[in-house]
């Protein structure tokens, strides 16, 4: 293994901009360890103060919309205007298969090449909470290390969507003309957290069916309640291969993000945000002391086989562990 740098080096190294030391810095956070949680704790702190200007937006679609041929063309129009963009994944498919569908490593390879853009896909195999809680800080630490931009991007399949809306500023749902809402498993809820859908692959014989397919999610989101945002959802298509519509869409960001800076949404959205992570953070870490202890991991062993043989109820077994936590820590 690596070594590791001094909080020192690391913290100075993000604050410079340098990605070996970002890409390093990053690795560190992800570490369970606790020698690496101590260093990168302090890390964050250091770097707390650069942190939170960036504009944070989540990206979901399910697989083969287009998302990562959207978001590469969306990433060179950015770092065309001199944008500094990162660009990180959360996907929760990794944790079953231990293969993925987004960590494929031909993605994107013109804006992982370009100098203005960092591309990190999220570690696997970790629960939902663990993903989420290095996404976030992930997403200080390239905050730090200069980058304006945040895309987040997940898989339109599962919970991931809700995590990546609570830690983003804009959250764009991409979609596809003529699949239907059912074929591509997207449900009311999500269209519903979007501030814009864009309907991909509006290109050759597309064209047609994409339009109707605005006009079709245009009078489906009339029936949604109003956002706390104060901004309407747009629908919008674009096609990723041509690149047409990508630097309308990047306008409409610029839109929301002046109408929720002057009407205060913007800042409420983050406070109400930090809660949550805060909250988050309590809830990961004591589910992660009460299964990485040894003493625990015993027990949870033998009472999950005397519940599963019916001869325990869930309940009791788990107040049962519990308390058994508890004395732990006493
Ligand atoms: P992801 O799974 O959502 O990341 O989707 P990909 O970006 O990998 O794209 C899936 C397929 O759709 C690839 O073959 C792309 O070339 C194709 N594709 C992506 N965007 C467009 C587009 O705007 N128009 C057309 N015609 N094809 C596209």
């Amino acid at each position: 293994m690596r070594q590791r740098l001094t909080v020192d080096a690391y913290t100075e190294g993000i604050l410079a901009g340098d990605r070996i030391i970002l890409s390093r810095a990053i690795t560190l956070i992800e570490s369970r360890l606790k020698n690496d949680r101590q260093i990168a704790g302090k890390v964050l702190k250091n770097i707390l103060p650069a942190t939170g200007r960036s504009l944070r937006i989540g990206i979901t679609g399910v697989p083969g919309v287009g998302k990562s041929t959207f978001i590469e063309v969306f990433g060179k129009h950015l770092t065309s205007l001199n944008k500094k963009i990162t660009v990180l994944t959360i996907d929760p498919s990794s944790k079953k298969s231990g293969g993925s569908i987004l960590a494929d490593k031909t993605r994107m390879e013109n804006l992982a090449h370009d100098p203005l853009a960092y591309i990190r896909p999220s570690a696997a195999g970790l629960s939902l909470g663990g993903v989420a809680r290095n996404t976030r800080e992930a997403m200080l630490l390239c905050e730090a290390a200069g980058y304006e931009i945040i895309v987040i991007e997940t898989v339109g399949v599962g919970q991931s969507e809700t995590l990546v809306r609570g830690m983003t500023d804009f959250f764009l749902l991409l979609m596809l003309a003529g699949a239907g809402d059912e074929l591509q498993g997207i449900k009311k809820g999500i269209m519903e957290m979007a501030d814009a859908v864009a309907i991909n692959k509006a290109d050759g014989k597309n064209k047609t069916a994409a339009r109707q397919a605005v006009d079709e999610y245009r009078n489906a989101l009339h029936l949604f309640p109003k956002s706390d945002s104060g901004f309407t959802t747009r629908v919008i298509t674009c096609s990723a291969l041509e690149g047409t519509g990508i630097p309308e869409l990047w306008e409409l960001i610029e839109d929301y993000e002046k109408l929720t800076a002057h009407n205060g949404f913007f800042k409420r959205n983050r406070q109400s945000q930090n809660l949550e992570w805060m909250h988050d953070y309590i809830r990961q870490t004591l589910e992660d002391q009460f299964y990485e202890n040894p003493t625990m991991k015993k027990s949870v062993k033998v009472i999950e086989k005397s519940v599963s043989e019916g001869k325990e109820l869930p309940i009791a077994a788990a107040q049962k562990l519990l308390n058994a936590f508890l004395k732990t820590k006493n």
